[in-house]
């Protein structure tokens, strides 16, 4: 089961996305080694890209523990960051260029807009984030600025924000959940594309480079399904192919708690260290 697929059989193309933010733990383990089962099945390749966007969280030891941790868990791919591939760089970190010409796009589009709020403006004005998410419902009050007005030749300096269209529902088929269903305006308000500090949001990425690197099957963790809705949105803005949609479920302890809230030894270095095999961890999944 060490094989890697490969580019040859079929139009499948899959991702792991890990960001280096961390130790890998059973719940990533889980999600990725569905995603390899599913690029085997398909005779199709998986493509391993380094989300190491957030300058200030990500650090070089755990791009390294990652690449181990999914080797060690037996997971192979035939392009990435360690062994390169006709799609390169598979560092989000390298890939500059590729966002700023998104955010062109969607500048020149009329999608987004120059949001000046402070930290303190949304925590006062904004509705509380809906729980499990991570942005909270922006109430609009820079959505009448024209970006072409403030003459913005580079997004640095102010948060970016897609406008969504309000009420309407964004659908799709998740290939293991079933049908798919959330509001604009109301399961999620218009969000970050680009942060003020100069760094591109993880929805404007992660659409970026799914459509360069030519991914058909998305598979990750169901704590993003409204990510996608929002990813959605972006994909129809810019004209791009929409990929499909896999969302696992998340990895929960004995005690129901998610694993993404504990810090505690359910990493995958630590477990291997307590001795425990690859099949031990990947027998705790559920299938599927
Ligand atoms: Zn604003």
């Amino acid at each position: 089961m060490h094989a890697a697929p490969t580019t040859t059989a079929s139009a499948y193309r899959g991702r792991l996305a890990p960001s280096p933010t961390g130790l890998l733990h059973i719940g990533h383990a889980c999600t990725f080694w569905t995603a390899y089962q599913r690029a085997l099945a398909h005779e199709g390749t998986l493509v391993f890209r380094n989300e190491d966007l957030d300058p200030q969280r990500s650090k070089a030891q755990f791009v390294t523990a990652m690449i181990e941790d999914l080797r060690w868990l037996g997971i192979r791919w035939p392009e990435g960051p360690d062994v390169g591939g006709s799609f390169a760089p598979y560092e989000q970190s390298r890939r500059r260029d590729f966002y700023l010409a998104t955010w062109r796009k969607l500048r020149d589009g009329g999608f987004i807009y120059p949001c000046t709020c402070s930290r303190k403006d949304l925590a006062n004005s904004a509705a509380a984030p809906n729980e499990g998410d991570d942005e909270s419902l922006y109430t609009g009050r820079c959505r009448g600025k024209l970006p072409e007005a403030s003459g913005h030749e580079t997004p640095a300096g102010v948060n970016w924000r897609f406008r969504v269209p309000d009420g309407e529902a964004i659908t799709f088929e998740d290939l293991r959940l079933g049908a798919q269903r959330f509001v604009a305006g109301e399961d999620f308000g218009d969000f970050v594309v680009w942060r003020r500090d100069d760094v591109p949001a993880y929805q404007l990425a992660v659409v970026a480079d799914d459509a360069a690197m030519r991914i058909r099957e998305i598979v990750r963790g169901a704590d993003l399904l409204k990510s996608t809705a929002r990813q959605l949105l972006l994909i129809r803005a810019l004209g791009l192919p929409v990929p499909a949609y896999y969302h696992c479920d998340l990895f929960r302890d004995q005690a129901g708690v998610r694993l993404a809230k504990r810090h505690d030894g359910l990493s995958l270095r630590k477990l291997r260290e307590q001795g425990y095999t690859p099949q031990h961890v990947l027998n705790v999944c559920a299938p599927g």
